[in-house]
């Protein structure tokens, strides 16, 4: 069972979150029909408590336990060193399964609906919009305005961990709270799939057809796992139409726009692309500060700005995973009492990202040589033609050329300029560094700056 508890958890958090908090958790069983965890410090239980509690609960709970609890222990150094030296450790008792002398564990439930609820912390309010996601943040507000009516279906594709289901439950929040009474189902395909075999084996289609068509507001996620499934798209097909007739409002997620989804039937495919797809981008850099220090409001963690800004040049893609880097500088810095700092962040994340490059942004260029060279990046981009502008702009040019993989084109057009101008500046550049060596300082500099988050010792 813990095993299953920590197969569950791991689906639900980032790979580094898992490994920060979950790997040196033992599993000291069952007691008093509580799960009793055993983690290393004080610190650590009051983080579990406050961070991981719902999710463990949530866990057992998909796992058949009605009351689920669970609770948290400091181990002694000493036992824990022992559970370590064990492997595997020994069984607990099975949580769910409960042996004749344990009465109070909770009774082997089989679910026989997956019925998910909203997570209360994916709402609009929670959601930072930037570049990346405006278009999908409108429309599903939009949606959430007047359901059935904006847009039938929204469709939102992008890939994993960039907020997709985190829309779709502010929609399904936001509807909740504004038409009290609508009957609102949040699903994932894995659970519309597991539904409807569970229905055809205990011979409840009814029931099933009677659940799924008599909701103002379907929310289905990760619909690209219908693919190759006949019975379940068939199945599908018709919920879909039952309710789009009716006026009420669907919402689909995929990590693919409906054509790219194969073995998807022409008739569901072709439904898909009815009313509206958006996507959602990997968000820029000044996205991912804004999600940090959001996060770090949340849980009251007090971090400064250039902190967050090192951890949002370190996870440039995924949210979720950028999340859990922030968790372990912030796990980093109280375990080892010290501040949150940059070089305890780059310390932090060293492990996980040691063999990931800093990616670079041409913004990030632009700013950095503007702040250089004592002036704006608007001067820089500007038409100026005073030797004083033009030195940074060949510069920053000839860096973002280094540090990017940028086309000539794509770079003379963040400039304004043509893909000739800026591979004359490269060629400027790469000739004045040899005999230059105030104008090589600086370069060096700014590469530093830019390439190696930490400046001090590595
Ligand atoms: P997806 O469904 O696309 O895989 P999720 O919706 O599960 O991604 O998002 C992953 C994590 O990132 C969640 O914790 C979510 O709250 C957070 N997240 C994603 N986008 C944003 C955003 N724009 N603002 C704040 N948090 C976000
Ligand atoms: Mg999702």
């Amino acid at each position: 069972i813990w095993a299953d508890v920590l197969g569950y958890v791991r689906k639900n958090i980032s790979e580094v979150e898992y490994h920060t908090w979950f790997a040196p958790v033992k599993n000291l069983g069952v007691q008093d029909g509580a799960l009793v965890l055993g983690v290393r410090n004080s610190f650590a239980q009051e983080w579990f408590r406050k961070h991981y509690l719902e999710l463990l609960e949530d866990a057992l709970r998909s796992l058949g336990a009605q009351n689920p609890q669970v609770s948290f222990q400091v181990l002694p150094a000493v036992q824990e060193a022992m559970i370590l030296a064990q492997d595997p450790p020994p069984p607990p008792t099975p949580l769910g399964r409960p042996s004749p002398s344990n009465a109070s564990a909770p009774p082997a439930m089989a679910p026989t609906e997956n019925r998910q609820t909203l997570n209360p912390k994916y709402t609009f309010e929670n959601f930072v919009v930037g570049p990346n996601n405006n278009l999908a943040h409108a429309a599903a507000l939009a949606v959430a305005e007047s359901p059935g009516k904006a847009y039938n279906p929204l469709f939102i594709y992008g890939d994993v961990g960039l907020g997709k289901t985190h829309l779709m439950h502010a929609v399904g929040h936001y509807i909740a709270e504004r038409f009290p009474g609508k009957r609102i189902e949040y699903v994932s395909t894995e659970s519309f799939t597991n539904d409807l075999i569970n229905a055809i084996r205990d011979d409840k289609m009814t029931q099933f057809r009677n659940r799924y068509r008599s909701v103002d507001l379907l929310l289905v996620d990760d619909i690209q796992f219908l693919a190759g499934k006949e019975r379940t798209q068939e199945e599908f097909f018709h919920t879909f139409n039952a309710l789009y007739e009716n006026h009420k409002q669907i919402i689909l997620s995929s990590d693919r726009p409906p054509k790219d989804i194969q073995t998807l039937e022409g008739r569901l495919r072709s439904r898909f692309e009815w009313g509206l797809i958006t996507d959602i981008q990997s968000p820029e850099f000044e996205t991912r500060v804004a999600i940090l220090k959001m996060n770090a409001e949340h849980n009251r963690i007090d971090i400064p700005q250039d902190v967050l800004e090192l951890i949002a040049r370190q996870v440039t893609s995924n949210i979720r995973e950028l999340e859990g880097a922030l968790m372990r500088v912030v796990a980093f810095a109280s375990l080892n009492n010290v501040a949150f700092s940059r070089s305890a962040a780059s310390k932090a994340l060293s492990n996980v990202f040691a063999s990931q490059e800093v990616k670079v942004e041409m913004i990030d260029v632009l700013r950095a040589t503007a702040a250089q060279y004592g002036m704006s990046a608007e001067m820089i981009r500007g038409s100026g033609r005073a030797r004083d502008v033009v030195v940074p702009r060949q510069v920053a040019m000839y860096l973002i050329r280094e540090l990017t993989a940028h086309s000539l084109p794509e770079i003379g057009q963040f400039f304004g300029r043509d893909h000739s101008t800026v591979m004359h500046a490269v060629s400027k550049v790469t000739e004045a560094l040899g005999r230059d060596a105030e104008l090589a300082a600086a370069v060096d500099a700014l590469r530093d700056q830019l390439k190696y988050v930490e400046g001090e010792e590595k």
